[in-house]
């Protein structure tokens, strides 16, 4: 692998200096790498944007990005390997069918100081919906300019710690994936991810003598002896890729808490896996592009009812942990939420889409980031299902009343009928997790009870601009 830690007898971590004049070197001795920023990070450095091919409407875009988290260092670090392969290297034969956008280091002021967050102390990683911090934002800002089919997202899990804790074990795997998890993602997509993606990751993992698992988390509590598949929140990245129209898979190799241990088997986990991604794309690109089409396609067409809240199943497996002291494998039955197995709690049918009447600036432009289409109303009079809405500690649960409104001039129309309507619903349905209600993006007084949004089941009584 060429990158900048690999040039050194003993493999070091990257600095942002020397990731920079990596960048710069390799743009400069490629025609086909465009080397641009996303934008600037809290504390003013640059986060590096690459091109890479043509990303036109006839080829599949692959998005590819790493380091949310800034002590997970070996996503990263194969990324700009791959930039290098991709540019001036064996793999550049695949830009003449797919385009490749690679985003490094998403969180450069948190690698800078080897820590998991954003300066602000926010987690990038969970901020895809309500889009409240300068990194992601400027990700999704982006992501509009080269609009992404397929998102692959390269962390690091942690080895030790709460492993440790609840299981007596150390995790086992050197790398476990996930595709999108939320109720909401088309199942048009998640076949995508299921037949095209998982046999050509699970393929390399073989042929490298990896080891690896679904992504499983567990919480701090020593109390809970569970593990999760990932979570289903709308607002981690994985899944708020998936509910804007991509492919969205995650990539974790085991690495946080162990510092520079093994790190050419971790960067190489992760670059043979983003290869295969790429092969796999490029193996036929025509037909990938129509099948996310017709996902797009599909979910801008779907009537069905909405999930706004579910709970998960839950099953014993047997997670491959490794014993703390011999480092024999453990395998260790635990209890799992099987985030693939949802049942709805929450159920509500369709709507045409949502009335916004407060904070309706604000709205329009988070969720244009996230590939939302919204239109200002000049008026009219309709039918509405408005929310009344009580909190109970930081949730909040609704009731929904029937009622007729004449729409203020001015007010922001969302419609469902689009791509992204997944993120239409989880932001605007006030009791769906981290809704615009409850984070108070749509601001509402202590005294009120009725949500300034609107269900709207027949647009057709709405004048709206043109
Ligand atoms: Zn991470």
């Amino acid at each position: 692998m060429d990158s900048p830690a690999f040039r050194t007898p003993e493999p070091s971590i990257t600095s942002h200096e020397a990731m920079q004049e990596f960048l710069a070197s390799l743009a400069h001795r490629s025609d086909g790498m465009q080397l641009g920023s996303v934008g600037q990070s809290t504390q003013g450095r640059d986060i590096p944007l690459i091109r890479l091919g043509k990303c036109g409407p006839d080829r599949p875009v692959i998005w590819l990005i790493a380091q949310q988290h800034g002590n997970e260092p070996a996503g990263g670090e194969a990324m700009l390997a791959l930039a290098s392969a991709l540019a001036i290297g064996d793999l550049a034969p695949l830009l003449d069918r797919i385009g490749v956008v690679i985003v490094p280091r998403v969180n450069v002021d948190g690698s800078a100081a080897d820590r998991r967050v954003l300066a602000s102390g926010a987690d990038a990683n969970r901020d895809h919906l309500l889009l409240s911090q300068p990194e992601v934002r400027a990700l999704h800002e982006a992501m509009c300019t080269v609009p992404p089919d397929v998102v692959f997202d390269h962390h690091e899990f942690s080895v030790r710690r709460r492993w440790v804790e609840k299981f007596n074990g150390l995790q086992g795997s050197d790398v476990m994936i996930l595709e999108a998890t939320n109720p909401s993602i088309s199942r048009s997509l998640s076949a995508i991810a299921h037949d095209l993606y998982r046999p050509a990751l699970e393929a390399a993992i073989g042929r490298a003598g990896l080891s690896s698992f679904d992504y499983v988390t567990t919480d701090s509590g020593t109390a809970d002896m569970r593990v999760s598949l990932g979570g289903t929140a709308p607002g981690i990245a994985r899944n708020a890729f998936g509910l804007r129209g991509a492919v969205s898979y995650l990539i974790e190799t085991r690495g946080v808490g162990i510092g520079m241990e093994n790190f050419e088997r971790r960067v190489s986990t992760h670059y043979l896996l983003a290869k295969a991604v790429l092969e796999a794309s490029a193996a036929d690109p025509a037909r990938l592009l129509a099948r996310v089409a017709e996902a797009r396609a599909a979910t801008a067409a779907d009537r069905s009812d909405l999930i706004v809240t579910h709970e998960a199943g839950e099953r014993d497996i047997d997670l491959p942990l490794i014993d703390a002291e011999s480092g024999a494998p453990m395998s260790t039955s635990v209890r799992l939420i099987d985030n693939r197995d949802i049942r709805p709690l929450d159920v509500r049918g369709r709507p045409a889409g949502y009335l916004v009447l407060r904070g309706a600036t604000a709205v329009a432009e988070r969720l244009a980031l996230n590939a939302v289409s919204v239109h200002e109303v000049t008026g009219g009079a309709l039918a509405v299902e408005a929310y009344e809405v009580a909190r109970n500690g930081g949730v909040v649960q609704v009731e929904i009343r029937h009622r007729t409104m004449s729409v203020p001039g001015g007010a922001l129309f969302v419609p469902m009928t689009q791509p992204a309507a997944g993120i239409v619903a989880a932001a605007l349905e006030p009791d769906s997790p981290g809704s615009y209600v409850g984070a108070g993006i749509i601001p509402m007084a202590e005294d009120e009870t009725e949500a300034p949004v609107y269900r709207v089941m027949d647009a057709s009584g709405l004048v709206l601009w043109p």
